[in-house]
């Protein structure tokens, strides 16, 4: 079972959810779909396969990496961090999780 806490601030406005640490922070006033949750728990298999602390290392290197390929089109950047590519391409996929591979993210490098 993912923790799921809401908040007023967090995640900023234009989110929905933000995963800190394995803990799923919702924006008060939403919901969490089943895909949304599902997009979350892939993330918290990353977090956990990477040590939380590699995590968010990579995921900031690989973000300014995708900045700079995308010329500064900040939403564009994100949805290509590998990560968010993995996660985004199996959030429908409910029983991903189940067959997922340690590291899968590294396919969508
Ligand atoms: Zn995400």
């Amino acid at each position: 079972m993912s923790k799921i806490l809401y908040s007023k601030i967090i995640p900023p406005k234009g989110f929905v959810a933000i995963n800190l640490f394995g803990l799923i922070v919702v924006r008060k006033g939403f919901m969490l779909t089943k895909t949304s949750l599902n997009h979350e728990k892939i993330h918290t298999r990353q977090m956990i396969e990477m040590l939380f602390l590699l995590f968010y290392l990579w995921y900031v290197i690989e973000y300014l990496i995708r900045l700079i390929q995308y010329k500064g089109a900040f939403l564009e950047a994100y949805r290509n961090i590998s990560f968010e590519r993995e996660a985004y391409a199996m959030q429908n996929d409910l029983q991903y999780i189940k067959r997922r591979k340690t590291w899968a993210w590294r396919f969508f490098l």
